[in-house]
C-alpha cells in the first residue's frame, strides 16, 4: 500500500475487479471497486454485507474480486470488521478491515452496528457507496434516496430528504470522516490512503450514480457523478478530528454562483423526470441547507 499520489499512472496495473462480473453496464461500484484495490493493494479484507457488490463479486470459486472478502448479514458489517480489528494481531492476521456497503446496509438496516463501531472507535475504515436507493432487491427508496426520487417504493417521487449520513458519523467524534466521488478516483485514493494511516474509525461516504436505478444512459456515470459536484448537490470534504475542510472541486463551490444550475444535473436522470417548479426549488432549498450546515463544521 503506497502513498498519496497525484497522477494515475503512478497507481498499480493489477487488476482488482476481474472480467465476467454480473454488474449492469456503467456501474460505479465496480469502479468504486477497482479504486480500493488500487489505494490498499493487498492490505485490504473487505467485508461486503447483501447489494449490488456481493452480486458483482459472485461466489468462490469464480469470485470477480482479487481482493480478500468476507459476505456478512445486512446488520452486521461494522459488527463483523470490528471483531476483525479486535482480534488480528493475536490470530496474526494481516491488513485492515474495510467495510464495504450500501446506502441502505448503511444509513438504515446497518446503522446501529456502525454507530456502536464508531463510538467505541474501533480501528476499521467504513465505506458507504451510495447509489441512493436498494438497487440490488429492486430499487426500494432508502433514506438517502433524494427528496423528489422516483423509486420503486416512491412512485410519485420521494417526500422526505436525503439524510445527513457523513456528519452524523462526524458528530460521533472519531478521527476521520470523508466524502468522495468515483467521478474524482485520485482524491478518493488519497482519502482512502490517509485513512489506512490513522488508528480508530474513519468512514468515507462514496457517491455512485447508479444508470439501472437513476435511469440514465450507462455512459454518462462517470459525468452524472461529476456533474452532482458541480451543481453542489453532492459536497467533498475532508474531516480530521471533527474540523471539516472542504477538498477540489467543492471548496471553489463555496460560492454558489460558480456551481452549475442544478436542472443540468435532474434532467438527465428520469428518476426525476415528474419533478415540479415546486420540486425543484425545494431541492435547491434542500441543497443549500446542506451547504450551510456543512460550513458550520469548517
Ligand atoms: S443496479 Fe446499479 S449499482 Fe447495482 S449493479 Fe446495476 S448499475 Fe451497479
Amino acid at each position: 500500500m503506497g502513498k498519496i499520489v497525484i497522477r494515475i499512472q503512478d497507481l498499480s496495473k493489477d487488476k482488482y475487479v476481474l472480467p465476467g462480473h454480473s454488474a449492469c453496464p456503467g456501474c460505479p461500484e465496480t469502479l468504486g471497486l477497482r479504486y480500493v484495490g488500487m489505494a490498499l493493494e493487498e492490505d485490504s479484507i473487505l467485508i461486503i454485507p447483501a447489494g449490488c457488490s456481493s452480486i458483482i463479486q459472485g461466489t468462490m470459486p469464480k469470485s470477480s474480486l482479487a481482493m480478500r472478502v468476507i459476505n456478512v448479514p445486512f446488520a452486521s458489517s461494522a459488527a463483523v470488521a470490528s471483531g476483525i480489528a479486535n482480534v488480528k494481531e493475536s490470530l496474526k492476521i494481516s491488513g485492515i478491515p474495510v467495510v464495504w456497503a450500501g446506502d441502505g446496509a448503511t444509513a438504515d438496516i446497518g446503522f446501529a452496528s456502525l454507530s456502536g463501531s464508531a463510538e467505541r472507535n474501533d480501528d476499521i475504515i467504513y465505506i458507504c457507496v451510495d447509489n441512493e436507493a436498494y438497487m440490488n432487491t429492486g430499487i426500494q427508496r432508502s433514506s438517502l434516496t433524494p427528496y423528489g426520487a422516483w423509486t420503486s417504493t416512491t412512485v410519485t417521487g420521494k417526500r422526505e430528504g436525503k439524510k445527513e449520513m457523513p456528519l452524523l458519523i462526524l458528530l460521533h467524534k472519531v478521527p476521520y470522516v470523508a466524502t468522495a466521488s468515483i467521478a474524482y478516483p485520485l482524491d478518493f485514493i488519497n482519502k482512502l490512503r490517509k485513512a489506512s494511516t490513522i488508528k480508530g474509525f474513519k468512514y468515507i461516504h462514496l457517491h455512485a450514480p447508479c444508470p439501472t436505478g437513476w435511469r440514465f444512459d450507462p455512459s454518462k456515470t462517470v459525468y452524472i457523478a461529476k456533474l452532482a459536484v458541480e451543481v453542489g448537490a453532492w459536497i467533498l470534504f475532508e474531516a480530521e478530528e471533527s474540523k471539516v475542510k472542504l477538498t477540489p472541486p467543492s471548496d471553489t463551490y463555496v460560492d454558489k454562483n460558480k456551481r452549475k444550475p442544478l436542472k443540468e444535473y435532474l434532467n438527465l436522470q428520469g428518476r426525476f423526470r415528474n419533478l415540479t417548479d415546486e420540486d425543484i426549488k425545494m431541492l435547491q432549498e434542500l441543497v443549500d441547507d446542506s451547504w450551510k450546515l456543512i460550513l458550520k463544521f469548517t
